[in-house]
């Protein structure tokens, strides 16, 4: 069994990008500028906001970083998108998700100008990937994509069954799987809340994608032998051993699950360093003017 190392992976392509990003500089003085909005107190989106600004800083992007609290209007939030679609010094930037729920998240995709939707959200984008013509990719799929590519896995023809069918993760997931192209070319099963039996259905999988935000929910019963198993989830399930009452676990149970996989993915340490880098790669992308000119 191996573990698939995304802490390292993450690693490695982030001092990649440094090397395109100095590269950059040189020739043309300016490096790819992400900028991110942050709205509201949640402590899971600030803790993904800091990491992906401390990765843009690692990795010589210049980043900014626009803070509001939760009592901004939806018309004051689609005022800085606005801005942000016209400040030529941006090459890309996010909106991070959740947004509360007097703001209309919908519109506010629909706001970001497609060329600068470096979180790949909107339609033009997802339109993009599904007809397979270069688009930015939704981050965390691109980044499990480039772990089944850097860890060589085999995908054309085996049956993958994604958990999940969020427009973030498991619907852009099984659009990419089931392209022709590697990685892909998978047989593709999309589960759901309303999937008859899950566990008959994971059970046939050769790959399994597991997104649906249930801490360990998938055990080893639910596993074939040698499976791969990449786990999406991020769920804080609370601890009083550790200092700050909680830890991290995924939607698989890994103590449980591990010993059946070819592959697997930990939680934290899998995908979750991965969807950072691949933000990264799509604001390099944008700022090569490399999808659109
Ligand atoms: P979501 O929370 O928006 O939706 C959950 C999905 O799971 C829905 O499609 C629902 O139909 C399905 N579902 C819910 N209960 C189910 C059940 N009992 N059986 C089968 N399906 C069920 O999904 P999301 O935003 O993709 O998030 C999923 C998990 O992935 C969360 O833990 C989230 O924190 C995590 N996540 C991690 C990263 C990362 O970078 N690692 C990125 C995004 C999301």
């Amino acid at each position: 069994m191996t573990i698939i190392d995304g802490k390292e992976l993450a690693k490695q392509i982030k001092e990649e990008i440094a090397a395109e990003v100095a590269e950059i500089k040189n020739r043309d003085g300016k490096v790819p500028h992400l900028a991110a909005v942050l709205v509201g107190d949640d402590p899971a989106s600030h803790s993904y906001v800091r990491s992906k600004v401390n990765s843009c800083n690692q990795c010589g992007f210049e980043s900014t970083l626009i803070k509001k609290d939760d009592s901004i209007t939806e018309d004051e939030l689609l005022e800085i998108v606005r801005d942000l679609n016209e400040n030529p010094d941006i090459d890309g930037f996010i909106v991070q998700l959740p947004l509360p729920n007097h703001i209309d998240e919908h519109k506010v995709t629909l706001a970001i100008d497609h060329r600068k939707d470096v979180d790949g959200f909107h339609p033009i984008n997802v339109g993009r990937m599904t007809q397979g013509v270069d688009c930015y990719l939704p981050a965390t799929p691109y980044g499990i994509l480039q772990m089944l590519e850097r860890y060589k896995i085999e995908t054309s023809g085996k049956h993958c069954v994604v958990l999940g069918r969020s427009n973030i993760v498991g619907t852009p997931m099984s659009i990419l799987l089931s392209r022709k192209a590697y990685p892909g070319n998978c047989t593709v099963t999309l589960t759901h809340s309303r999937t008859r039996d899950i566990r008959e259905e994971l059970l046939r999988a050769d790959i399994i994608i597991a997104a649906i935000g249930i801490p360990e929910f998938v055990k080893d019963d639910m596993v074939k032998e040698g499976a791969v198993v990449i786990d999406v989830g991020i769920n804080r399930v609370e601890d009083p051993s550790r200092k700050r009452g909680y830890r991290l676990v995924g939607d698989v149970d890994f103590d449980e699950v591990a010993e059946k996989c070819s592959h697997i993915t930990p939680v934290p340490g899998g995908v979750g360093p991965m969807t950072v880098t691949s933000l990264l790669k799509n604001t390099l992308k944008a700022a090569r003017k490399e999808v659109y000119s």
